[in-house]
């Protein structure tokens, strides 16, 4: 038996997404059928529909998928039918990065998340006998049901039963790798002062983070004056419009003895080496934007060795979402990451538009609401 779906189709960057008939195999045995709800809209998205990463188009994409589980392999004990769960990224559960519970770098990525097909190369979904390009992120949720697995839906704790899914998607994926970032992978000193380059989603998650954990000053740079807005609603203590300001002059007169951590979530080498220059002794900055393939940073040696200075690619936050995920969501229910501000919904088959809403700025976080 399969399971029948309307799935958005992404067929490139020139085109509209195309919302279409597919259908859903059986969930194998360590497969989750879900039937979505909701799905955030993540730049990740919108790089793969311009083939700036190895997923083949067409596709169905969507990676921060929530919903009601339907089915079940054979193999899945951690939820069962009726369950509320959200999606995130796959992992394989065998090589030394998930060994040791650090699945955003897990040695087979690439194929579990991003080849279109399960690893054995076989396709989830279809239409008529043709595959269809999906297992994105080891979901493709945007679509009316989504196939993840075992090591990537994780259930929502019924503390948070009162929370609607469409508010708990984006938790999956841009909120994640903020948040994890500042609280796992850097995990920030109370007390010691942080730059946070780029206010979307990221950096916003990183912002909350950031007051959580008592970082001071939390100083947020951007070039929109309604996220700098927004990101000092959320915590940070000082903003700064790079467009307009000496962003550097500024954080020294703030910091005089350096900055103990720099976020970098906007992928531009010059403010990556800017914020290296900006570290106190043992200062870290944390890099989780994306740069050209080609690109190359640049440190001075001295005083990156003689500073005990750290230079960190950070991926997902670090995030092992069996546990970061519900601590996510109890830092929501407590008010401490009242993430919903970045949140707008739109109907699924305005699809188009929210894409366009996200990419011009005038939304932080669209989210998907599947018909009921
Ligand atoms: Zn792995
Ligand atoms: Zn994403």
């Amino acid at each position: 038996m399969t399971t029948s779906a309307q799935a958005a189709i992404c067929y490139g960057r020139d085109k509209p997404f195309a919302i279409e008939a597919v259908t859903l195999d059986d969930p194998r045995a360590d497969e989750v059928l879900v039937r979505i709800v909701a799905c955030g809209i993540c730049h990740t998205d919108m790089a793969v529909r311009d083939a700036q990463l190895p997923t083949p188009l067409p596709a169905i994409l969507g990676h921060e998928g929530a919903g009601i589980v339907e089915r079940v392999g054979s193999g899945v004990n951690h939820v069962k039918p009726g369950d509320r769960v959200i999606m995130s990224f796959n992992s394989c559960g065998h090589c030394p990065s998930c060994d040791i519970d650090k699945p955003t770098y897990c040695y087979n990525f690439v194929p579990e998340n991003w080849i279109g097909t399960r690893t054995d190369g076989s396709h989830t979904t279809h239409q008529g006998n043709a595959g269809v390009n999906a297992n994105f992120f080891g979901q493709s949720a945007f679509a009316t049901f989504a196939l993840g697995h075992a090591r990537n839906v994780v259930k929502v704790p019924d503390s948070a039963a009162d929370v609607p899914l469409a508010t708990l998607a984006p938790l999956g994926c841009g909120l994640m790798t903020g948040a994890g970032a500042v609280l796992r992978s850097m995990n920030v000193r109370s007390g010691m002062p942080i730059a946070i380059f780029g206010a979307g989603a990221v950096g916003l998650g990183a912002i909350m983070a950031a007051k959580i954990a008592g970082a001071n000053p939390i100083i947020a740079v951007d070039v929109h004056d309604s996220r700098l807005a927004l990101a000092r609603e959320l915590g940070a203590t000082h903003t700064i419009n790079g467009k307009t300001d000496d962003a550097a002059y500024q954080i020294r007169a703030l910091c005089p003895q350096g900055l103990g951590y720099a976020f970098d979530t906007t992928g531009i080498n010059k403010i990556i080496e800017q914020a290296f220059d900006l570290l106190a002794p043992l200062g870290i900055v944390g890099i989780v934007g994306a740069s050209s393939r080609a690109d190359s940073l640049t440190f001075n040696e001295a005083s990156f060795m003689g500073g005990g200075k750290r230079v960190m690619g950070i991926l997902g936050g670090d995030s092992d979402l069996v546990t970061f995920l519900p601590d996510l969501i109890q830092h929501h229910l407590a008010g401490r990451f009242p993430h919903e501000k970045l949140i707008k919904t739109f109907p699924f088959d305005q699809i188009n538009e929210a894409f366009h809403a996200g990419e011009s700025g005038a939304v932080v976080k669209p989210v998907l609401v599947m018909p009921s």
